[in-house]
């Protein structure tokens, strides 16, 4: 095989690397994946998740990014396959939000503030909203679906270095999340640990979300037969192991909100690593000879991203942007 025939090598199956090779795969293009990890063992698989609005950097790709996203997840609610669906629920603070939303709020055709009747006791301010929550074990198996059937190459099988990447194709698109740490030797990117307890849904049909700065918040997100309770935020920490006293502040939190999740049966603790970074990086580098695509750091709103910067990411490949 020519280099220039080789197919182009997207390194990551998460929701990243996995969107990223379905919109390749489907312009026309070969394309091989290549993951350390099965998909669902990713970080993505345990995200709640919610698209909503994106506090990070830089803020003017970032709006760009959710606001493609926001077409792309209600569109996808429409197929029933997908695990997407659009639920109604509450984004609440113990503090006054005041009146100012982040552009992208504009999205949501139903947003409005919450009654004070709608607040849970300890809030103060809140807004109630009709979003995309994607149930991501059945979401990235619907990627996966997707992309071998426009003719992608899945490969479990880590790559080494950069170096080995651009060896092995000219183009290279570089989704490996927390792992671009080592991978890019980008000391920017970190961990910011999330754990999540899953329980048997009492019959809960919409979304809770505590905005909050603080690395311990209550969160829930419906799906069919369970709900994703979180939530924890811890920078630098790389611990895989779910935590006992972790789960058992979630669940009190949640139940607090919400009390019908006090006595839910729990079927399963995980815990996940949002990658980190002072700003999402999507561009550009030119690697011995090759071209890397770099789109890593997406935080705490990856999911959220996924579908603007996998267009952007295979925009550069194609030399569109
Ligand atoms: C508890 C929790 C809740 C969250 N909730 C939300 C939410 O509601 N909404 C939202 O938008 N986001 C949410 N997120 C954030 C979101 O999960 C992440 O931003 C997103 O999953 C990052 O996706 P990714 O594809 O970049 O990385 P990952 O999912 O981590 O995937 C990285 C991939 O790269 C592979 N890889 C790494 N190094 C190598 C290598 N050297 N060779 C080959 N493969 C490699 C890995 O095996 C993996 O396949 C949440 C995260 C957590 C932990």
């Amino acid at each position: 095989m020519t280099a220039s025939a080789a197919p182009v090598l997207v390194i990551g199956a998460g929701v990243q690397g996995l969107t990223a090779g379905v919109v390749l795969a489907e312009a026309g293009q070969r394309v091989r994946i290549r993951t350390a990890d099965r998909p669902q063992d990713t970080t993505s698989a345990v995200a709640g998740a919610m698209w909503g609005p994106a506090m990070l950097r830089p803020a003017e790709r970032v709006l760009y990014w959710v606001t493609r996203s926001h077409a792309e997840f209600s569109a996808l609610a429409r197929d029933e396959n997908s695990g997407v669906h659009l639920a109604a629920g509450r984004m609440a603070a113990r503090f006054d939000l005041g009146d100012v939303v982040p552009p992208e709020a504009k999205l949501i055709p139903d947003l409005r503030p919450c009654t004070p009747e709608e607040l849970p006791e300890g809030f103060v301010s809140g807004y109630y909203a009709t979003v995309p929550l994607i149930d991501m074990p059945r979401y990235l198996d619907y990627l996966v679906a997707r992309f071998q059937a426009a003719g992608g190459e899945l490969q479990l099988s880590p790559v080494p270095s950069l170096a080995d990447a651009v060896a092995e194709s000219p183009t290279v698109v570089n989704c490996t999340g927390v792992g671009a740490r080592e991978l890019v030797g980008d000391p920017g990117v970190h961990p910011v640990r999330g754990q999540h307890v899953v329980v048997r849904n009492p019959g809960i049909d919409e979304y809770f979300v505590e905005l909050s700065d603080s690395g311990e918040f209550a969160a829930y997100m419906p799906h069919g037969d369970r709900v994703v309770l979180g939530g924890v935020a811890v920078e630098h920490d790389w611990n895989m192991v779910p935590r006992r006293e972790v789960s058992e502040g979630i669940r009190r939190r949640c139940a607090e909100v919400e009390p019908r999740l006090a006595d839910a049966e729990v079927l399963a603790d995980l815990v996940g690593l949002r990658p980190g970074r002072e700003a999402v990086r999507v561009e550009v580098e030119e690697y011995e000879g090759g071209r890397i695509i770099h789109n890593y750091g997406h935080g705490g709103s990856g999911v959220a991203l996924s579908w603007g910067c996998a267009f952007e990411a295979v925009d550069l490949v194609e030399g569109i942007a």
